[in-house]
């Protein structure tokens, strides 16, 4: 049994897998509309990432024998100034995730949930890999500035992201 408590934030941070990988679609369809494929690209493989995390914890909830509950998801922005304010955004949402997987990490050495604090373990690694990775789009739209060929180039290095599954996701979640 997990403890009540750790059990309501394990199913809040659920739901906001789901939202990031809903808000991240929503970014992805904003670049396909602007015609900045690769950017598309990348946010989509971004949002697949995302929904990689929230079927963790549900597996992960599962093999502890807790009642998984699903909860609405939140209705993420459509709209936003610039491509510059996208990643921004996005970053600005990760260091929150990862202020919510540092509290999840608080609680769970607190009841002395050991499978709990091996799975967010896994997931505080993987918040310093995605704050790192958005920072470097952000890095090189700061760079090129308003250089359009520039740009050019960026948009198709980012179209050649590709979706890879996590090469050793936490053997709590997976059970094996
Ligand atoms: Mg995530």
């Amino acid at each position: 049994m997990i403890n009540e408590n750790l059990l309501k934030v394990l199913q809040e941070q659920l739901n906001k897998e789901f939202y990031s990988a809903y808000l991240y679609l929503s970014m992805s369809a904003y670049f396909s509309d602007k015609g900045l494929l690769g950017f598309a690209n990348w946010m989509r493989v971004q949002a697949q990432e995302e929904s990689v995390h929230a079927k963790l914890l549900y597996d992960y909830l599962i093999n502890r024998n807790e009642r998984v509950v699903l909860t609405a998801i939140e209705a993420p922005p459509s709209h936003w100034e610039s491509t510059l304010k996208v990643m921004e955004a996005s970053l600005e949402h990760e260091i929150k995730v990862t202020e919510s997987i540092n509290t999840i990490v608080t609680i769970a050495e607190e009841f002395k949930d050991r499978p709990t604090i091996t799975l967010m373990y896994w997931f505080v690694g993987e918040q310093v890999e995605e704050e790192a990775s958005v920072k470097k789009v952000i890095d090189a739209l700061n760079f090129i500035g308003e250089d359009k060929s520039a740009m050019f180039l960026l948009d198709q290095e980012l179209a050649k992201r590709a979706f890879n599954p996590p090469s050793s996701p936490p053997s709590v979640a997976t059970g094996n």
